[in-house]
């Protein structure tokens, strides 16, 4: 698959860029003075396959969240997100913060820009620019009479050169919108005019139903076009959920192979007689703690023993609903017959047995 070519910006541990795969981000939406709080929730990111935490530092004494956290014993790239006061984001380089992320619009004049460069100069870390619909500056809505994908661009290529000004080039580029066709049109524009890496996102996408839906429309129409190098799913929701939509995302672009889980059920339909709908959300809920098995796997859930095992014939095991009952099958051939209510029990004990 094509891949824009990107300069490599090294984040802590990691490398964002074309040479390198596309990372998975998220937020902590905890109180970051709650440095326990804070802790326990960038491990769970962590834990669920997060691979860069950003944190909001709203004042001074928040940064010194990224010490705390790295004295834990927390090893994944941390990101101080920060608006409005450079002195924040010097205390946060200070404090061992692997990124600032900034919008050098809302900052104030250069002078206070190049601190903040200056501090991320000796610390060798990189700047995520970042700019919002939401926080577009008047200037680039009088030119074009409102919040366009074209304003967003020249804004963030702006905000880019003013860093390069400074002799400064680890820079990570976002454009973030909560209209999907602005926010990809945006993307295109600024990949065809700079060569850093992009983070990609849609901002403010909502609750889970419709912000994944935006996500996936977003990320994934730049991601199969090569345009992308990490991403964050925005969701008014527990954090995690952003990580496992963002594997998705990732996955189902063709960016990742997944080494897990995979399941496909079908869509029931008339011939269905055992309450399938039920049977996979509590294969979804139960697969993710109580799978011990390691290997990537493909499990289906189908609705009936006539179609089922044909439909799910690439499936390396799967269950298809009798009348009360469900078929056991792998690799298509039905292995025994099992209650209904027995049914996810059994799935996951035969698929720890594999
Ligand atoms: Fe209908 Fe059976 Fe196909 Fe499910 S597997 S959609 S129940 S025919």
């Amino acid at each position: 698959m094509y891949k824009r070519t990107t300069k490599q910006i090294r984040l802590g541990n990691l490398y964002i860029g074309s040479a390198y795969p596309v990372t998975i981000q998220s937020m902590t939406n905890t109180k970051t003075s709650d440095f326990e709080a804070t802790y326990s929730q960038v491990k769970q990111l962590a834990d669920a396959g997060c691979e860069i935490v950003r944190l909001a530092v709203p004042n001074i004494e928040a940064a010194k969240i990224f010490t705390y956290l790295k004295e834990k014993g927390i090893t994944i790239p941390l990101v101080a997100d920060i608006h409005f006061d450079h002195k924040i984001a010097i205390a946060s380089a200070e404090a061992g913060a692997d990124k600032i992320r900034i919008n050098p619009g809302n900052i104030g004049d250069s002078d206070k820009v190049k601190k903040v460069v200056d501090i991320c100069k000796i610390k060798n870390i990189p700047i995520r620019v970042g700019v919002n619909s939401g926080s577009l500056e008047k200037s680039k809505i009088d030119k074009f009479g409102h919040v366009t994908a074209q304003g967003l661009a020249e804004s963030a290529l702006e905000n880019v050169r003013l860093l390069e000004k400074f002799d400064f080039e680890n820079i990570v580029v976002a454009i973030k919108s909560s209209d999907v066709p602005t926010m990809i049109a945006a993307n295109e524009v600024l990949a065809e005019f700079c060569d850093y890496p992009i983070h990609l996102g849609v901002t403010e996408a909502g609750t889970m139903s419709r912000g994944i839906i935006k996500s996936a429309v977003g990320i994934g129409s730049l991601l199969t076009r090569g345009i992308g190098n990490t991403i964050r799913v925005s969701l008014t929701a527990d954090p995690v959920n952003e990580v496992v939509a963002a594997k998705r995302i990732l996955e189902y672009s063709g960016i990742r192979e997944s080494n897990g889980v995979e399941v496909v059920s079908c869509p029931t339909c008339g011939r269905t007689n055992i309450d399938l709908i039920s049977m996979c959300d509590e294969f979804d809920k139960r697969s993710v703690s109580e799978i011990t098995y390691k290997g990537k796997i493909k499990v289906a859930i189908m609705g009936c023993a006539v179609n089922g095992p044909g439909e799910a014939k690439e499936a390396d095991i799967g269950i298809a609903g009798g009348i009360g009952e469900a078929l056991l099958f792998k690799k298509g051939e039905i292995i025994c017959k099992v209650p209904e209510e027995k049914a996810i029990d059994f799935l996951i004990d035969e698929i720890n047995k594999m």
